[in-house]
């Protein structure tokens, strides 16, 4: 089999605040740690826009030829959830299982592919407690009131990703919650002393629990190493949650750490950020209930460049739903065509479609830019349907652009071809049956012509070898 080297692309990065080639550390294997869900109660559109970006990365950088090991955390406990777990009266466990499983459910309605790792902050104290110990071997810790506290004076790089202005910073000074603005830069807690009521954990370090940003570190460490490519999130993670992490692994484990930040930036409903605390929320839950389709959500978050703001409207989810419906009429009406097998060609639809191509992937090639991408495929929609209509398009043509639109399906994921199979791929299953037969796998070969069966295809073997037809 021959070794194809993986597509270029090139990432907007943070740190250096550049569009730079990505060039991972293994050839074609890209290591990605995107932080994820803190699972205290339903996710919101907003949050899930970033999900869905680091699906797009996600399936990109697949269908581009690389390797994925891919880590999202899941964060089981934190301020919030022993708040809300609280005010319910029962375990922190209990809501955030309810919590977690209601996240996973979202994904799937929005066709996120899942990650190869998703770590729980709880299941991973023992490589947070490791991770503490090597700070206060370096002197970067101090311990005041029960707590552990990070001493950001020790680090020199501190504040390079946010770019933040250090020259008021106190040093002693102190934050206790996991969440704060620029405005309260202060040594941060990595470790919360055990406070009445609170879940905790008996540890060399003492009892307590571990503060938020720590556990993306230690479990960052844990599944990728010292080093890997792509760290993922939302701008708002930039700070504290992004410049604590890097001040921790860096100083702890003495890498790299990351090499590409990809932030995405926010949802905004009118003009404000959309967050739990403004009220606003439209939860994923509550827009699957209401019965809409998921493909018009998927595709409204997914339409529109990432680093860019986007507004969710009513109208702008209506926009989304008509584009999708258009990229299905065409599928459909170019079905039919490839069914009818008149072969013809058409003068333009070969140049129509390579020129789609193209432009597809300059635009996934560059940062992931999905609105320049998908311009380029509907103006082939533009200029196809008016060959359709004149019959101006043979079966040729329209697999041409049949092939087009599952390469890009692959990563969009809005179209539904589960009951279209090409001869093409036909021809590579008849293949794979043979050399299975070769080898004398006969339940493989068996498995492969009943698929083509229920997929409508009939075998045939002759003396001159396999045929194939359509029931
Ligand atoms: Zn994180």
């Amino acid at each position: 089999m021959k070794m194809e080297m993986p597509k270029p692309i090139t990432f907007y990065d943070t740190m250096t605040g550049s569009k730079r080639l990505f060039e991972p550390l293994i050839p074609g294997t890209a290591k990605v740690y995107s932080c994820g869900p803190t699972v205290y109660d339903y996710a919101h559109i907003g949050n899930f826009r970033n999900f869905v970006f680091v699906d797009i990365l996600r399936r990109t950088l697949q269908s581009f030829g690389y390797r994925m090991v891919h880590v999202m955390n899941i964060t089981d406990i934190d301020d919030k959830i022993i708040r809300d777990a609280a005010g319910e009266g029962i375990p922190t466990t209990e809501l955030t299982r309810r919590y977690e499983k209601a996240f996973f459910e979202d994904c799937r309605f929005l066709k996120l592919e899942p990650a190869e790792y998703f770590p729980r902050a709880t299941e991973h104290i023992e490589e947070m407690v490791d991770l503490v110990v090597r700070l206060q071997d370096k002197g970067l810790t101090y311990r005041a009131e029960g707590s552990i506290y990070f001493r950001i004076a020790g680090y020199r790089d501190y504040g390079k990703l946010s770019r933040i202005d250090l020259s008021g910073i106190k040093s002693g000074a102190r934050v206790d919650s996991d969440e704060y603005d620029k405005e309260s830069l202060r040594d941060f807690v990595l470790w919360k002393g055990h406070r009445e009521g609170e879940p905790s954990w008996d540890t060399r370090i003492g009892k307590g629990r571990p503060g938020w940003h720590l556990e993306c570190s230690a479990m960052s460490h844990k599944y990728l190493g010292d080093t890997f490519d792509i760290h993922t999130g939302a701008e708002d993670l930039i700070f504290p949650h992004h410049e604590n992490e890097i001040a921790q692994s860096r100083a702890a484990y003495g890498g790299e750490f990351v090499r590409y930040w990809l932030h995405c930036a926010f949802l905004n409903m009118k003009a404000q950020k959309m967050s739990k605390s403004l009220g606003n929320i439209v939860t994923i839950h509550e827009l699957a209930e209401s019965g809409i389709n998921p493909r018009a959500i998927r595709y409204f978050l997914l339409s529109s460049h990432y680093r860019k703001p986007l507004v969710f409207a009513e109208e702008s989810i209506e926009a989304s739903r008509s584009a999708v419906e258009r990229l299905e009429g065409l599928v459909r009406r170019i079905r039919d065509i490839h069914k009818s097998g008149v072969i013809k060609s058409g003068p333009h639809a070969g140049r129509i479609t390579e020129k789609a191509r193209e432009t597809f992937y300059q635009g996934m090639q560059d940062d992931l830019n999905t609105s320049k991408a998908m311009g380029g495929i509907f103006e082939m929609v533009r200029e196809i349907n008016p060959l359709v209509e004149s019959q101006d398009l043979g079966a040729a043509d329209a697999e041409a652009v049949l092939v087009l639109l599952k390469e890009v399906n692959r990563i969009i994921d809005v179209l539904d071809f589960s009951d279209e199979i090409l001869p093409g791929e036909i021809e590579k299953l008849i293949e794979k049956r043979q050399e299975a037969r070769r080898n004398r796998d006969f339940k493989m070969a068996d498995q492969i012509r009943d698929d083509l069966r229920s997929d409508g295809i009939i075998l045939e073997d002759t003396s001159e070898g396999v045929r194939w037809r359509r029931i």
